[in-house]
């Protein structure tokens, strides 16, 4: 059950931030503490704008 790991920019301050695309918890930026990423149960809900996708295996 290998993810993707994402690297988003937060739509607030700019800041890039990688995400796993199956987070199990929200993920917040960590400069302004914006919600990136939530859990849905399966793929997280992106936020964010989605800068790089990183395959993982
Ligand atoms: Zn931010």
């Amino acid at each position: 059950m290998a993810g993707n790991f994402y690297t988003v920019q937060c739509p607030d301050c700019d800041n890039e931030q990688t995400v796993f695309d199956k987070a199990a918890t929200e993920v917040a930026c960590a400069v302004c503490g914006a919600t990136l990423a939530r859990p849905t149960g399966g793929k997280a809900d992106i936020e964010g704008e989605v800068t790089e996708t990183v395959q993982a295996r």
